[in-house]
């Protein structure tokens, strides 16, 4: 396949093939609008599915004919390179909010601060922290989503997924989805499934949320960590402090063109944890102190933010049309002109700087797609 050069005018098709005949189908279709960086090149191939069975036939459809695939929820956690995508993109936009007492069981493309919104309005607890976290329900397993205590491996039962290798509809139980830190069996194995549904089971607290894990949301709720508060509440002040960091999507804010976190936390053994506190106390005297966290045995979690913030980049850093979140240090941003290279530019300074200084390479949290770091 020759890869895709120019960003011309959308042509759309309709009815085109007897197998996709319901699917919307675009040609050399701008991706950057799909995602909330709004960056990248155009994809040879864009179809939107809104239901499974389009999903299935969409996939098989591309599998057959041996055509790359990129699957698009709502672009939050992408990177899309500026000549874009030589294949089929598919953005899932299938909608099914099914609440049946504690359970719940949300198609793939639900929006999922919807999802959350509608959980807490039902009085469950289980995922009010999430609330804010852009994207759609069936991307929350890939990475295992996460934020202020709370991760969906929690409280995710099982997740239906069409299987690319075996051409089947699989359901796939919680055990078996290889859940930890920002991953996932999906994520380890990215041309393998497709999520269809994602199925969950909540707690009837009566109202009440999920015992706070997180000590800054415990802190401004004026409780200990590991109390209750409403679930109402708890949702309410995620949001407060998520928009005080530019974490909830807000089109007029260029602090939030952003995937939220670019970096994942490190998680370092107990040596290579050693060698780094020795290169934090040589950069900030004896009383230097890094973060660091329990994370199993002989594993050690520090923050990216400390990392990127200590090394000297700061909130609002760069001059170019790509720079450091002025409101966290962890989000990369387009300040509205920015290409993908911009981007990458400046999370590589960002990952050779942190490395001089403290001998850590970060990794990127978002999916890159025809391009690397
Ligand atoms: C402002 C902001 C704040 C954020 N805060 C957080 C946060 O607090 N915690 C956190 O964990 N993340 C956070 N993120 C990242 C992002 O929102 C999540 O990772 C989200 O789950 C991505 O969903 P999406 O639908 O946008 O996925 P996309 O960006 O569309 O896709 C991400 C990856 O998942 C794959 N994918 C998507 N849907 C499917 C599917 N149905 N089946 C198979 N593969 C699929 C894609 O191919 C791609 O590889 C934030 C992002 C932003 C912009």
């Amino acid at each position: 396949m020759s890869p895709v050069t120019a960003a011309a005018a959308p042509s759309e098709r309709r009815d085109r093939s007897r197998t996709l005949e319901r699917v919307q189908e675009l040609h050399d279709a701008p991706l950057a609008p799909l995602t909330t960086f709004r960056l990248g090149g155009p994809a040879t191939r864009l179809l939107t599915a809104t239901t499974d069975a389009e999903v299935i036939d969409a996939v098989r459809e591309a599998d057959a004919a041996g055509t790359p695939l990129l699957i698009i929820g709502g672009g939050s956690n992408l990177v899309i390179g500026d000549k874009g995508f030589a294949g089929t993109a598919l953005r899932i936009a299938t909608k099914g909010f099914e609440l049946d007492g504690t359970k719940l069981e949300l198609a793939a493309g639900e929006v999922w601060t919807d999802a959350v919104e509608r959980t807490v309005a039902a009085g469950l607890a289980g995922v009010e922290c999430l609330a804010g976290i852009p994207g759609s329900a069936g991307a929350t397993p890939i990475q295992n989503v996460g934020a202020y205590g709370q991760e969906v491996s929690s409280t995710i039962t099982e997740v239906i997924a069409y299987d690319r290798t075996t051409g089947d509809t699989v359901t796939i139980p919680n055990a078996e989805c290889a859940f930890s830190y920002r991953h996932s069996r999906f994520k380890a194995e990215p041309d393998r499934y497709v999520v269809l549904r994602v199925r969950f089971e909540l707690e009837d607290a009566d109202g009440l949320s999920a015992p706070l894990k997180y000590p800054e949301t415990a802190r401004t709720l004026g409780v200990e960590a590991g109390e209750r508060v409403s679930a109402v509440l708890a949702r309410e002040t995620v949001l407060k402090l998520r928009g005080g960091k530019g974490m909830v999507l807000d089109p007029e804010d260029h602090d939030t063109w952003s995937a939220g976190s670019f970096f994942t936390n490190p998680i370092l053994t107990d040596a290579e944890f050693a060698a780094f506190h020795a290169r934090v106390v040589e950069r900030l005297g004896a009383d230097g102190k890094a973060p660091a966290f329990p994370a199993g045995e002989g594993l050690t979690k520090t923050s990216a933010a400390w990392l990127i913030d200590k090394a000297g980049f700061t909130k609002g850093y760069g001059t170019g049309p790509a720079r450091i979140s002025t409101k966290h240090t962890l989000a990369l941003t387009n300040r509205g002109d920015a290409t993908t290279e911009d981007l990458l530019a400046l999370a590589r300074e960002v990952v050779a700087g942190v490395r001089d200084v403290f001998g850590v390479t970060l990794v990127n949290e978002p999916v890159t797609v025809g391009v690397s770091l």
